[in-house]
């Protein structure tokens, strides 16, 4: 069993009416460049704003957990001076809350028995085989959600305007399987909902997830959160930096250099008195200095070369 989650304020805050935000890493490795730059975006925003931060551990998928990483993330968090408000939530232990959700979703769902071969040769788009029931005998594999047809519009902080129809592009989509996992899509977005997320900070990969959680949001009658999708850290063959590849994971013995760094890659510009400053000085800095306006917009960027020398 991991050691239970500490949360850093000794009584839980009363849910302020105002901006609430969150970092949700999935423990699939070491904290690397690529999650600083999100978490620290994510702390800059709240904090400027005067909000909570919170952070929530995206463990649904099991089979893709690393034995200590959890703890690892946040100790990492810690020692860049990334502390969290109120106990970090955690997905595995949120089966029955998204069951209960489910059930109120229920009418807008229906059961698909496709197997991954059924499913072949399509573009990506679900063409809605099994919506008018299946057939006697089938076995139902996933639980997929009706996707009303029409454009679903994104007005993203640092992308800026955004829009897809969900149901021309992807279909009716899968917010569970028949084996038991509930969807990202799904179970993300019953958390922001309960934890009263008011703005989603994240990587620009998760933008594309966007618009089918807005359409949960919808059927649900939940609140849509703001977001604001960041430029994504590559490594110097372009691909993005991912715990599971092992790319550059930070140095809990340097956490300025590694502020610095995803200060710099986020566009803002450090003053050069700070330069050497550790968490302490550079994020009360950071925060009242944050400029989201600041913050590159292209979709990829190449992350500093990891060997630098320590300041
Ligand atoms: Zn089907």
């Amino acid at each position: 069993m991991p050691t239970p989650i500490q949360t850093h304020l000794s009584t839980p805050l009363p849910r302020p009416p105002g901006y609430r935000g969150r970092f949700a890493p999935s423990p699939t490795g070491a904290l690397h460049f690529g999650s600083l730059v999100t978490a620290l975006a994510s702390y800059l925003d709240a904090r400027a704003a005067g909000g909570a931060w919170l952070v929530r551990i995206d463990d649904l998928d099991r089979t893709r957990e690393v034995a200590g990483a959890r703890d690892a993330i946040l100790t990492a968090l810690e020692a860049h001076g990334l502390l969290w408000d109120e106990t970090p939530v955690v997905q595995s232990t949120r089966t029955e809350r998204y069951a209960d959700w489910l059930q109120r979703l229920a009418p807008a769902t229906y059961s698909c028995s496709c197997s991954r071969r059924d499913l072949d040769g399509l573009t990506g788009r679900y063409p809605g085989t099994c919506r008018s029931g299946l057939a006697a005998g089938a076995q139902a594999r996933a639980i997929r959600v009706c996707v009303p047809a029409g454009p679903v519009e994104i007005h993203d902080r640092i992308q800026g305007p955004c829009r897809q129809d969900v149901q021309a592009a992807v279909g009716d989509f899968v917010i569970r399987r028949a084996d038991g996992p509930f969807a990202y899509q799904f179970s993300a977005v019953i958390d922001d909902a309960e934890a009263g997320i008011t703005d989603i900070v994240r990587g620009a990969d998760l933008l594309e997830s966007t618009p089918r959680q807005q359409v949960l949001q919808q059927l649900l009658g939940l609140p849509v959160p703001r977001h604001a999708h960041l430029p994504l850290a590559v490594d110097a063959s372009g691909r993005k930096l991912s715990k599971q590849s092992q790319s550059m994971p930070i140095d809990n013995a340097r956490p300025a250099e590694g502020l610095h760094h995803a200060l710099q890659f986020l566009g803002q510009s450090v003053a050069p008195d700070l330069m050497g400053a550790g968490p302490r000085q550079l994020l009360p800095w950071a925060i009242a200095h944050w400029n989201i306006e600041a913050v590159p917009r292209s979709g990829t960027r190449p992350a500093p070369a990891p060997s630098l020398p320590s300041h």
